[in-house]
């Protein structure tokens, strides 16, 4: 089971189920959003259970993003069309369990880091 936390505490969750890939996604939203790049895994939404109230923004007409209304933390993003919800990796309570697999969206990083792993990169999804 793994777990994870808001800054505050007021929005926890657990997930109970399959992980997806654990991905970076360096797309301007979610630079936007986290600050830097967005380090994420996923799961199917019946298998994560969420404490607290989730504020939800519509960045888009695809997908919404949820974050502690209290302190900010980012921590999910769902695409309206698909049941797996993203979590953020910085959330969870260590040891996690996760490595980062891969890079995403990489077409639309910022100009002022460089990617120097080794980790496969797509220029999108
Ligand atoms: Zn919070």
């Amino acid at each position: 089971m793994i777990k994870g936390r808001c800054l505050c505490g007021e929005v926890s969750f657990s997930v109970d189920g399959p992980l997806g890939r654990s991905a970076a996604c360096h797309c301007s939203q979610c630079r936007k959003q986290s600050g830097h790049y967005w380090a994420s895994s996923s799961a199917e939404e019946s298998d994560i259970a969420i404490t607290g109230q989730v504020k939800w923004y519509e960045a888009s007409a695809d997908a919404k993003r949820g974050f502690c209304p209290n302190c900010g933390s980012f921590l999910f993003w769902k695409a309206h069309d698909e049941d797996a919800v993203s979590f953020s990796l910085g959330a969870l309570d260590e040891p996690t369990g996760v490595k980062l697999e891969c890079h995403i969206f990489v077409a639309d990083k910022g100009d002022y880091y460089v990617i120097d792993d080794d980790l496969p990169q797509s220029e999108m999804s």
